[in-house]
């Protein structure tokens, strides 16, 4: 958003602290946890409301792992970083249990489901399904003669698929509520939209129409929007629109499925809603270009697409209950980054910071990241996620 000279209200209210953090999705709430267990004072602003964008609107798959399959993430990102990935989110998995997302009404313990519909995925499942037993973590190969009796296996469609046996499904929505819940000192200011941050001899300064706040440093949390703050984050973090929809099986055996499923190496992606309902989301990457774009509408070529899924994997008999869509924050290489960036009006001078980008996994991902990054920014902690590693945006 930009502001014209006439529209700048004087500040209601001018609030100081540590840490400001700008976005109250998964990521601003993890990093206000942080902040507020560090014992340091910090506030929250929000364009629209808590959970309004990706975090509200994603398939609330918590799936270990990234975007690639074990053997190709381990072709991308090397071995060892890739076991430390793998752990990365079965640790966020078992800290969001551990606050309490086990009693959330959406929440359900489900192995998820890498699913292969094609000889050459299988094949690289086979491969991490070796590779992840050699590096201790638990996976188990299955295929339609394993006893998963539901309907995507009875579709017969699915060659196999590599099982994670820990994983479980909530509702994304509950978990931002949950994550809201844990703070007890800081303000969460909503409609509150930054259009511009400031950095001069006294710190920072983070302005809104109604409220301005001062701190020693910013974490800006905006993921797919950062580049509005941040202009430097414009080929790092780019927007993708992630398509959804709902549908209710006339048989409600067909809504019973026993996993949920990430299919065509996470193109597609197919879990049980509410009782009764099969939620489905993907087919972005046979759109690439119309997906590219923060818009929240839904295409008809997409949601097409997503219905011959449906047709193809669940039933021909259904209605449709919810369409709806958000917007990722893609890297280039499918990981977030943590770091200092300047914002648009002038050099940040390494005190305000960009924690984003988690392509597709924040759920997975985004509670221990958004902490880490507050950790990465005070204290220095190591990161594997450095924006440097893109070899701009540094402020
Ligand atoms: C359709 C879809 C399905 C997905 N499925 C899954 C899944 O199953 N599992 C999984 O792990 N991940 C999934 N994801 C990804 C996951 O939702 C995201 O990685 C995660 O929610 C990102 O959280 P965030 O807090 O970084 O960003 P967001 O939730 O996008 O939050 C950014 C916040 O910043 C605010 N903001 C923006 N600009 C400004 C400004 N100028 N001033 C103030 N506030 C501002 C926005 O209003 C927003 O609330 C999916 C995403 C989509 C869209």
């Amino acid at each position: 958003m930009t502001i014209s000279v006439w529209q700048r209200t004087k500040a209601h209210e001018v609030i100081r602290c540590d840490v400001a953090i700008i976005g109250a999705g998964i990521t601003g709430l993890s990093a206000a946890i942080e902040c507020e267990a560090k014992g340091l004072t910090c506030a929250i602003v929000e364009a629209s409301w808590a959970g309004s964008k990706a975090s509200g609107r994603n398939a609330g798959f918590l799936i270990r792992g990234a975007a690639s399959n074990y053997a190709l993430s381990c072709d991308m990102y090397g071995r060892d970083t890739t076991r430390e990935l793998w752990q990365w989110t079965e640790d966020n998995i078992r800290e969001l249990r551990a606050l309490g997302l086990e009693s959330t009404p959406g929440f359900r313990s489900l192995p998820s489901c890498v699913g292969a519909m094609a000889q050459d995925e299988l094949d690289e499942l086979v491969r991490s399904r070796d590779m992840m037993h050699e590096d201790g973590l638990e996976c188990e190969l299955v295929d339609s003669s394993s006893g998963i009796d539901d309907a995507l296996w009875r579709s017969g469609k699915v060659l196999g698929g590599l099982l994670n046996p820990n994983d479980a499904v909530c509702s994304p929505y509950e978990l931002v509520g949950l994550l809201s819940a844990q703070l007890s000192a800081t303000p969460l200011f909503e409609d509150a939209e930054v259009y511009r941050i400031e950095v001069d001899d006294s710190g920072c300064v983070v302005r809104t129409r109604g409220i301005e706040v001062r701190a020693s440093r910013v974490l800006v949390c905006t993921n797919a929007y950062g580049a509005g703050l941040c202009p430097s984050l414009v080929e790092v973090v780019k927007p993708n629109r992630g398509q959804m929809c709902a549908v209710r099986p006339a048989n409600p055996d067909d809504a019973e499925l026993l996993c949920s499923y990430y299919l065509n190496h996470g193109s597609e992606y197919i879990r049980r809603g509410e009782p009764g309902e099969v939620i489905m989301g993907g087919a972005r990457t046979y759109h690439a270009d119309e997906e590219a774009t923060k818009s929240d509408d839904v295409t008809s070529t997409v949601q097409n697409h997503l219905e011959e899924f449906i047709r193809e994997l669940v039933t021909t008999d259904y209605v449709v209950t919810a369409r709806w869509s958000g917007t990722m924050g893609f890297t280039r290489d499918a990981l977030p980054v943590i770091g200092a960036v300047d914002p648009a009006q002038c050099p940040g001078d390494g005190r305000v910071w960009f924690c984003g980008g988690l392509t597709g996994h924040g759920m997975s991902m985004g509670y221990k990241t958004g902490r880490h990054a507050i950790r990465v920014m005070i204290e220095g902690e190591r990161t594997m996620f450095g924006l440097d590693r893109f070899g701009s945006g540094a402020g």
